[in-house]
């Protein structure tokens, strides 16, 4: 090809390119469009369903299949809203009480739209010392609130999956643990500990090392005496006490293990102690939760997900390490030597904290909110949610049902239990209620099994979730308990 051929050519394949780098006034029709979608979701989002049962479930979007040319804006927008946002959970509304809810900051919308538009490099302090000092003071901020101490450091991630797998794969490094030795590394946890803890401990190439459940009180919370004597019992057998993961809000329940009384035992038996607070941690805002998570401050690892209890959009998790130098160990992959020099620069950098290289630049979602609305705001939303759980409780057990204990935070847990009826029978009435409630949509709750009664389960996480929310959700159930005669 001579040069006035290349030159021809590279002009042709400019103009072609184009549509890439919108112009300002093409940007305005493009925001606005967007933003009239986002509003018409916002402004029906009082009445819109918890849960949205359709026949379709989403099928119209193949009709808008990626081809060489691109659809109208318009078409877009309408498949985005009809296939896309209207089928199954309404996950940002406040009648979603099912699983562990999220919630949806408009702030963190406008952080990701910004951290987008701007695609700046959250991978490392040289080339993105914005974002690494934003992800670290956010990590730092909640540092303090666990109550760890100057050493500790970590990062923001996709989720509590990912920053769980971080925190277990720092665990192993810190204990010299390799291959030959994951046999006899035990794990300690009880069957209400979330199943990314046994995903995570796979992926970390652990399957083989022996996993202890361990005994459970009458409330879901680990049992420290049980803790004690199944590692004493291990001990005499030869192996070694490495893990224990301890719940700060069960997935279930909500039930907070006894955190104090687990981290003398970790202690006293040098066994890493991992605390899973990826429901629970941001509680520490309020008086209560902090008093209920008392010995969180002495875990070797703890995980967060601002997209649970701090209402963010999904994607955002954080490991924290008590020593950010176990972390480093982990995730450095430019070697070992880089410790101290890392350290020594005072600003480390995400990437060599998590398993991300390039990354979404997530500190801004979760940085915009908290920086413009201040803490006090969270702080109400979060005491609210814990009365609120109390309150849905005196309710529902008002309307007849037998409830759960008094919830450690948010959770509360439920079934229909008439007199006269087998477990079996028992659990298939709750079963259709469930169901029932589900097809209604309403509000969207979910159910477990707990000691093989199927129970129902009310957590109120999302800060759209009110007082009226409650107040419907009762009705709800009522009318469908009626129903059910
Ligand atoms: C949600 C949750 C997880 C998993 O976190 P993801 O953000 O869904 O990956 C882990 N542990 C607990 C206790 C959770 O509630």
């Amino acid at each position: 090809m001579d040069r006035d051929t290349l030159l021809a050519e590279l002009r042709l394949l400019e103009r072609a390119a184009r549509p890439l780098e919108p112009g300002a006034s093409r940007r305005k029709k493009l925001h606005g469009a967007a933003n009239a979608s986002a509003e018409r979701f916002l402004r029906g989002i009082g009445t819109r369903k918890a849960f949205m049962e359709t026949e379709d479930m989403g099928i119209g979007l193949l009709d808008a299949p990626i081809g060489e040319k691109g659809l109208p804006l318009d078409e877009v927008i309408a498949h985005f809203e009809h296939d896309v946002v209207r089928p199954g959970a309404g996950t940002a509304t406040g009648g979603h009480l099912a699983y562990i809810p999220g919630g949806g900051l408009y702030h963190s919308a406008l952080g990701d739209f910004l951290a987008a538009v701007t695609n700046k490099y959250a991978g490392f302090f040289f080339t993105g010392a914005g974002p690494a000092r934003m992800e670290n003071m956010l990590v730092r901020w909640t540092a303090n609130l666990v109550g760890l101490p100057a050493t500790a450091g970590g990062a923001l991630t996709s989720g509590g999956s990912i920053a769980n797998l971080a925190a277990i794969a720092a665990a192993r490094d810190a204990r010299g643990l390799k291959g030959a030795d994951y046999s006899q590394a035990v794990v300690y946890l009880t069957h209400q500990a979330h199943h990314c803890i046994a995903k995570a401990l796979k992926i970390a190439g652990m399957a083989e090392a022996p996993m202890r459940y361990v005994g459970m009180d009458a409330r879901w919370r680990m049992r420290p005496d049980a803790l004690a004597e199944a590692m004493a019992a291990d001990r005499a057998a030869g192996l070694t006490p490495w893990l224990i993961v301890a719940a700060a809000g069960t997935t279930d329940t909500g039930a907070i293990d006894p955190l104090d009384a687990i981290a003398d035992i970790a202690a006293r038996e040098r066994c890493w102690l991992h605390v899973d607070a990826a429901y629970g941690g941001y509680f520490l805002l309020t008086g209560h939760g902090k008093a209920a998570m008392r010995g969180i401050e002495r875990a070797d690892s703890v995980v967060l997900d601002p997209h649970k209890t701090l209402f963010l959009p999904y994607g955002c998790g954080m490991v924290i390490a008590r020593d950010a130098a176990t972390l480093a160990a982990t995730h450095t992959y430019t070697g070992h030597y880089m410790q101290d020099a890392l350290r020594a620069a005072g600003e480390v950098s995400p990437a060599d904290l998590s398993p991300e290289l390039s990354r979404h630049f997530r500190a801004v979602r979760m940085w915009l909110p908290l920086v413009l609305l201040g803490l006090k705001p969270f702080r109400a939303a979060l005491e609210e949610k814990l009365l609120l759980a109390r309150y849905f409780r005196m309710e529902v057990e008002r309307l007849g049902f037998e409830v759960g204990p008094e919830p450690d935070l948010s959770v509360v847990t439920y079934r229909w239990a008439p007199a006269g009826l087998s477990l079996a029978q028992t659990n298939a009435l709750n079963q259709s209620l469930v169901e029932g409630m589900q097809r209604d949509g309403r509000v969207f709750i979910s159910s477990t099994m707990l000691d093989g009664r199927y129970t129902i389960r009310m957590a109120a996480v999302t800060h759209r979730t009110h007082r009226k929310t409650i107040d419907l959700a009762v009705k709800v159930l009522r009318e469908h308990i009626e129903a059910l005669g």
